[in-house]
């Protein structure tokens, strides 16, 4: 017994290190035996808003790694949320467990109970294997629900406002690395055509750029070949290939060691999150090797831009194109400052978002 409780201690003492180090609020864990819900909410920073951070379900290997994957997301929600000019806070949740399998209306209708539970605290969205459908489901049981469906009132599909983000950031890194914001002829490549990367597709080929795109679904490479004559790569010479722009819409953590030794090409500019494997060392590696990198979080902030002004309100589509915007701006003043500090961009996107914080809650929040 002395050893369980030992074990038990350590281990939240894990959890509350891990928590203080990363400047969490709060971490709800969410059990329901009958429909077998486990969940957790990562409530990262409520200072200018509630928390809004979509919700994941996926089969983790341990509770351990569904904890550092909602407190790592929820962090980043934190500063993309600050850094688009949202009154929204940084909160994510993860439902643990295989999605085809055990994702029921009575186990969405007990998350969103919990939800509920927290008074607006967590406001939740889409993210990975959850569907509008299921969205539906949660709203059944609370308010603190965005990203519905047009159909149902809601701002509908944030993917394409989340590729035309990218789009605006990737049109100013090419401002700041070539002098013009102009795309055409530029060869980028696109990892990852899904949702976002099929329609950031779309954008670069009205604009006359020469794509290249991988993916692991053959069917999905070749319908984006044959509509936007884009070149098909395979995911083992991607890194190799001589390109200007690489856009990561497919997986975090592809700038790493390995792939940035390869990497021959001016900007990395794409919409998936935490692409940076470790974000001290390899924005460094990526600094001194003289790649411009548009942070992640900042660039792909269209789709929680749609999603917040929905869930705070007065959704138009224009307000939140106008909005997404501004990614533009906000682009060019932070590679400016990283210039001018000779700091990396993704510790000058930080530091910008932690500084809008900081000034509002009068908080100390840690890098
Ligand atoms: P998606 O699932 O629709 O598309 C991802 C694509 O990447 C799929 O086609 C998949 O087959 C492909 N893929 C997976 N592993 C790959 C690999 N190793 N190599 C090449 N391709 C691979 O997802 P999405 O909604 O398009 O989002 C893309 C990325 O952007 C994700 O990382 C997501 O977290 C991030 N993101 C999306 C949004 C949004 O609004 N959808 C917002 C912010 C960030």
């Amino acid at each position: 017994m002395v050893g369980a409780n030992e074990a038990t201690i350590s281990q939240e003492k894990a959890t509350f290190e891990l928590l203080t180090q990363m400047g969490h609020e709060q971490l709800v864990f969410c059990n329901d035996e009958n429909t077998g819900l486990k969940a957790i909410i990562g409530i990262h920073n409520t200072v200018l808003g509630p928390s809004l951070g979509g919700t994941r379900m996926w089969n983790y290997t341990s509770e351990h790694e569904a904890i550092r994957d909602v407190l790592r997301l929820s962090r980043g929600m934190t500063f993309k949320a600050s850094i688009s000019g949202l009154n929204l806070g940084g909160g994510k949740a993860v439902i643990i467990g295989d999605a085809s399998t055990m994702k029921t209306e009575a186990l969405l209708r007990r998350f969103g109970k919990f939800v509920e539970s927290l008074n607006g605290k967590y406001v939740t969205a889409e993210d990975v294997n959850m569907s509008p459908r299921d969205m539906e489901y949660i709203r059944m049981e609370t308010r603190h629900v965005s990203g519905l469906s047009e159909s149902i009132g809601g701002g509908g599909d944030p993917s394409p406002v989340t590729a035309y983000g990218v789009y605006v950031g990737m049109k100013a890194c090419a401002k700041k690395v070539y002098g013009s914001d102009n795309l055409k002829g530029k060869k980028i490549l696109i990892q990852g055509v899904g949702n976002v990367g099929k329609s950031l597709c779309e954008l670069l080929a009205k604009d006359g750029a020469i794509l290249y795109v991988s993916d692991i679904f053959p069917e999905r490479v070749k319908e984006v070949c044959n509509t936007y004559k884009a070149t098909s790569l395979e995911n083992g010479d991607i890194f190799n290939a001589d390109i200007d722009i690489y856009s990561p819409c497919a997986l975090g953590a592809t700038i790493n060691d390995d792939s940035i030794d390869l990497l021959r090409c001016d900007i990395v500019a794409g919409a998936a999150n935490n692409q940076l494997e470790d974000e001290v060392k390899h924005g460094d590696m990526l600094l001194k090797k003289g790649i411009l990198y548009a942070p992640d979080f900042l660039i792909n902030a269209g789709g929680l831009i749609n999603v917040g002004i929905d869930y705070l309100g007065g959704w138009s589509k224009q307000r939140v194109y106008a909005k997404v915007e501004q990614i533009y701006d906000t682009t060019l003043s932070i590679l400016n400052k990283s210039q001018k500090e000779n700091i990396n961009t993704q510790k000058a996107a930080i530091a910008l978002a932690t500084k809008r914080i900081n000034d509002i809650g009068k908080v100390k929040l840690p890098l």
